[in-house]
């Protein structure tokens, strides 16, 4: 094939990069944009003010052909951006388990891009790879789980689960799934995992779907009426499984659940698994972190059994998007599931420079400096930093537990065992009526709408949940800056639009009103 020949070069040849001053001046303008924006968090509205349609024609413009100024860039984010954010770092967002962004984040994410060292590889990234390496042993120790394990940051919970799934089926199954995959003529039998029905996560769901498993391989055990897996049950299911012809490969624990952030019966599991020869996965995506104070041992024991861990930095340790972690107790046995080779990713002849190769640990070969955020914030905090924060948010969760129980409105559904707590609105003069399908209609659509109109404010976003068969208002307190008053504040504007709505009534539910 001819070449092509490039167009005539009219200009000298330039790296397009500022010079020294340009990028001091800009850099201290982003700074104080940065410190402008979090003296204001608290008091801004948490969604915006635009309807969807809006936030997308804000953004619908033509590719750039010449390019514009620097500055004129952070204008933009003044102007376009930041008035369509969701403030997940405001003390009063409950969304989802979303946690708050450390200010070390901010400086890490920087400091990481300036060098844009490639975590994929221990050639590419030396210093990224040894902290990354650090910090893995650090959480390991921090939630009393072995320091020799192996591991890695991912880009969250979801990957990790991926990837632990994964490890468990290579290290599990008796056939070699490395070279044929499922497609071994020697796999009789279908794969099957267990995780609780209530609380299990979907993103288990979504691994077995991505590992080709499909979704109907996990089964869901029944938990009790405290909603941690009912392990008599499980016992029970895999015994039967296991007559019917199936091939059990692995338990998922819930360690912190997405609803009401309860932690499965880790010692029971784990000694399942140990009986049972099953790869035992704890799913700490955002509780496992807990297991770092010592008034919850009772709860974690059994945690430091676990084959892998998932635990997600970017929730209860408050880290900025997106830092995942996973733990495996053989590192042997993650570098098994993931290991590959290349001449080009050899690449050069042994030496002394070489360390671990991050790649051969995970689905990615190239990877961010995400250790970093960790590690400074880690360092800036200590263990007793992160202790203090933890118990606030647990407080907080308490409290509202209490503000709830003291009230004749509302009905708590559990006690809050870490930071996410469920509940309902339940007007005092509602519950005189017998248990009946419309009364339970109404309740539903009756918390969702107050969850709807409090997040509509801005003053706080809140979202609902299912919690045994009920519409619930489920509150997320993973913010590092959420106080008492924040949770007070947010209660009684709860109880006051519950009150407004309810008096409102609704549509078709009109009988229901007292
Ligand atoms: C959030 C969460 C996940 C998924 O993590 P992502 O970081 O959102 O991918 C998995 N399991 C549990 C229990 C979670 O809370």
């Amino acid at each position: 094939m001819s070449e092509q020949p490039l167009p005539p070069n009219t200009v000298p040849f330039d790296s397009l990069d500022l010079d020294a001053e340009q990028f001091r001046s800009m850099g201290y303008a982003v700074v104080d944009a940065i410190a402008a924006y979090y003296s204001t968090i608290r008091d801004r509205r948490i969604i915006s003010e635009s309807g969807s349609r809006h936030i997308a024609e804000v953004f619908e413009e033509k590719l750039p052909q010449s390019g514009q100024p620097a500055e004129s860039l952070l204008q933009e984010w003044q102007e376009r951006v930041l008035p369509h954010v969701t403030h997940l770092g405001s003390p009063r967002y409950f969304g989802f388990v979303n946690g708050s962004g450390t200010m070390m984040s901010v400086f890490a994410e920087a400091l990481a891009a300036s060098v844009n060292m490639n975590a994929g590889g221990w050639k590419a990234g030396p210093a990224a790879t040894e902290i990354e390496r650090r910090c893995i042993a650090w959480i390991a120790e921090l939630i009393g789980y072995p320091t020799d394990c192996g591991g890695l940051f991912l880009g969250g919970g979801t990957l990790a689960n991926f990837s632990a799934l994964l490890t468990a089926l290579r290290n599990t199954v008796p056939f070699d799934t490395t070279r044929e995959g499922l497609q071994t003529d020697r796999r009789r039998q279908k794969l099957v995992l267990y995780m609780s029905d209530h609380e299990g996560h979907i993103s288990i769901v979504k691994a077995a779907d991505m590992l080709n498993l499909g979704r109907e391989a996990i089964r869901r055990v029944p938990s009790g009426d405290d909603l941690r897996m009912d392990t008599r049950a499980l016992e029970a299911m895999i015994h039967d499984d296991r007559q019917q012809g199936y091939l059990p490969f692995c338990v998922v624990a819930q360690v912190g659940s997405i609803n009401v952030g309860v932690v499965d019966p880790l010692e029971d599991i784990a000694r399942i698994c140990r009986q049972e020869g099953l790869w035992f996965h704890a799913d700490g995506a955002c509780g496992a972190v807990g297991a770092m104070l010592p008034e919850l041992a009772p709860l974690y024991r059994g945690l430091e059994k676990a084959d892998s861990v998932t635990l997600d930095p970017h929730k209860w340790l408050y880290i900025s998007y997106e830092c995942g972690c996973l733990l495996v107790r053989e590192p042997e046995r993650l570098r098994r599931s993931f290991s590959i080779s290349a001449p080009y990713l050899q690449g050069s002849l042994p030496t002394d420079y070489k360390g671990l190769d991050y790649f051969e640990y995970g689905p990615q070969m190239s990877r961010g400096f995400d250790a970093l955020k960790v590690w400074m914030t880690l360092k800036h905090w200590g263990r007793e930093g992160y202790q203090q924060l933890l118990r606030q948010n647990i407080q907080c969760a308490r409290h509202l537990h209490q503000l709830v129980e003291a009230s004749p409105d509302f009905e708590p559904l559990h006690r809050p065992a870490l930071f996410i707590y469920s509940f309902r609105y339940f007007p005092a003069e509602l519950r005189r009526q017998a248990p009946q399908q419309p009364l339970e209609e109404y309740l539903d659509q009756l918390n969702q709408r107050m969850a709807d109109a409090i997040t509509a404010t801005g003053f706080a976003f809140i979202l609902s949940s299912k919690v045994k068969g009920h519409i619930v208002i489920r509150l997320s307190i993973c913010s590092h800056r959420t106080t008492l008053e924040d949770i007070e504040q947010v209660f009684a504007r709860l109880h006051h639009l519950g009150r407004e709505l309810h008096a409102e009534g609704e549509p078709g539910s009109r009988h229901l009103q007292s």
